[in-house]
């Protein structure tokens, strides 16, 4: 074994190691209070010192922090708070014919101590809000949130240090190199959401110990758009999902598929609500947040370059400005089919589209590629909707919206194969930081007392008795 005595995380990892039990054993009352200090943090004590360091690390402005930061953790500790004690409680099963004389339940038992790893797009919810679950089912839990939004992360250390005691949840802010450490330990879970790429790596580390692991990946996700679609109302939201955080959601339309014949009228009725929604200088809009940093704004602008190199057709947009981080809502027609950006994840303010014929063309197109984490459905026919549902893979659907899915803790969320392995929220969280274990009790002598050695002829008969009906 590596001997990593030296380390300070080595030292924390035990520290909540060695007190995983005493969490594990704490009463459902004990937890409520646990949530109930951590949304009186982000509902009171730390809400402006919230909003201003999201301001800082990329200009989003307060109505989306409020929404899609704060009230999206508090909503999972309220779900948490009205359900938990369901959820603890042993679920009794059926007992087969074959085990009379026998009782069973599960029991959701805490994983013990566990890693959770996050991003810099959403750094509130997608740290808190898994810590939520992981709380919830009795774990002990160490955060490494991105290095990208530090003003964020600083504030959400305070909250952690004034709300956990370090033996309980601790969280280290840091470099990938932070992450790297982490990863070399022994976590009961680890919970991860970042791209594809990091989560493989993630994945590899953690096989070494075991770990089991939830990854919350990314990718592109599909918008198909059906000519039977109302393209007034469709536009709205497809305008605010695409925009919204700067174009930096995970679930946000990557690229629209849209019916050749009603590409013109979305693509006059895009430009328009972009106007209504941003104005003419979308610079100066309160509403529109920053890419977080220089090195993803080029990323984001030698797509465009790539694509334009290509022929493709900057239908709005195009334009930004390095010094703040900033990209205009961009809007792109008939680009090649190996442009970037019809092949890597976009995560910006840039929206291919991309024209077909049949929905069948659509699927397939959708079906050639990675499962995405969401795929979008506006159409108004019902026919449509099911073909495209029944015949392509996709994490989750929304039909005539999109990314509002994340926000219903009544559904699982999370991908399938590259977009994801495992579920958050609500009900899913809990269970995702739990081990089902099984229990189950002799109370009387049952039928398999039978079958006990020395074997005969007779025993084999029963045997094949119960094979055959039971
Ligand atoms: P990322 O994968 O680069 O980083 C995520 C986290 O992993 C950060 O905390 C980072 O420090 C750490 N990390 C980076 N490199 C590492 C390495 N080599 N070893 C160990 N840890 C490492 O992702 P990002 O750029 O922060 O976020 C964008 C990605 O996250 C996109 O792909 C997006 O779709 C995805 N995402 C998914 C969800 C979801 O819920 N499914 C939500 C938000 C973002």
């Amino acid at each position: 074994m590596t001997d990593y005595s030296d380390n300070r995380y080595v030292k924390l990892f035990d520290l909540q190691k060695s007190n995983q039990y005493a969490i594990g054993k704490t009463t459902y009352k004990i937890r409520l209070r646990k949530l109930k200090a951590l949304k009186f943090a982000l509902e009171k004590e730390y809400k402006t010192e919230i909003e201003n360091a999201i301001y800082k690390d990329f200009r989003k402005p307060k109505l989306e922090t409020d929404l899609t930061e704060i009230y999206l953790v508090v909503k999972e500790i309220k779900y948490a708070i009205s359900n938990l004690k369901s959820w603890l409680k042993p679920q009794h099963v059926d007992t087969p014919l074959t085990l009379l004389g026998t009782s069973s339940y599960i029991k959701s038992e805490p994983k013990g101590v566990c890693l959770i790893i996050s991003p810099w797009n959403y750094p509130l919810t997608l740290t808190f809000g898994p810590l939520v679950s992981a709380i919830a089912a009795g774990n002990t839990a160490i955060l490494k949130p991105s290095e990208m939004t530090p003003n964020t992360s600083t504030v959400m250390a305070k909250i952690v240090k004034n709300v956990f005691d370090e033996s309980e949840v601790a969280l280290i802010e840091g470099e990938v190199d932070v992450a790297k450490e982490l990863l070399k330990l022994p976590f009961n879970h680890i919970f991860f959401t970042g791209s594809p790429t990091v989560g493989k790596i993630v994945m590899a580390a953690a096989a070494k110990h075991l770990s089991s692991v939830t990854l919350e990946l990314g990718g592109k996700s599909p918008t198909i758009i059906h000519e039977s679609t109302n393209i007034k109302a469709a536009i709205r939201t497809i305008v605010w999902g695409k925009f919204l955080n700067n174009g930096q959601t995970c679930i946000a339309p990557d690229y629209v598929l849209i019916q050749e014949s009603i590409k013109d009228e979305f693509v006059k009725a895009f430009k328009s609500k972009v106007l209504d929604y941003y104005s003419a200088n979308p610079k100066d809009s309160e509403s529109y947040s920053r890419i977080v940093n220089e090195k993803h704004l080029k990323r984001l602008v030698s797509y465009i370059e790539d694509a334009v190199s290509n022929k493709a057709t900057i239908e709005l947009g195009g334009d930004h400005n390095v010094s703040s981080n900033y990209m205009a809502p961009t809007l792109i027609s008939n680009i090649a089919e190996d442009a970037k950006l019809l092949n890597e994840e976009i995560f910006g303010p840039i929206l291919p589209i991309k024209a077909y014929k049949t929905i069948e063309e659509a699927i397939n197109y959708v079906n050639s590629k990675e499962k995405p984490l969401a795929l979008y459905i506006y159409a108004k026919n019902r026919k449509v909707v099911n073909t495209i549902i029944n015949n392509t893979r996709a994490g989750s659907t929304c039909i005539n919206t999109n990314a509002i899915q994340y926000s219903n803790h009544y559904l699982p969320f999370g991908g399938s194969n590259n977009s994801g392995i495992g579920k958050a929220h609500g009900f899913f969280g809990f269970q995702e930081f739990s081990n089902a274990r099984s229990v189950l009790k002799k109370h009387t002598l049952g039928p398999l007392y039978l079958l006990l050695p020395p074997y005969n002829r007779l025993k084999e008969k029963i045997a094949e008795i119960a094979i055959k009906w039971f």
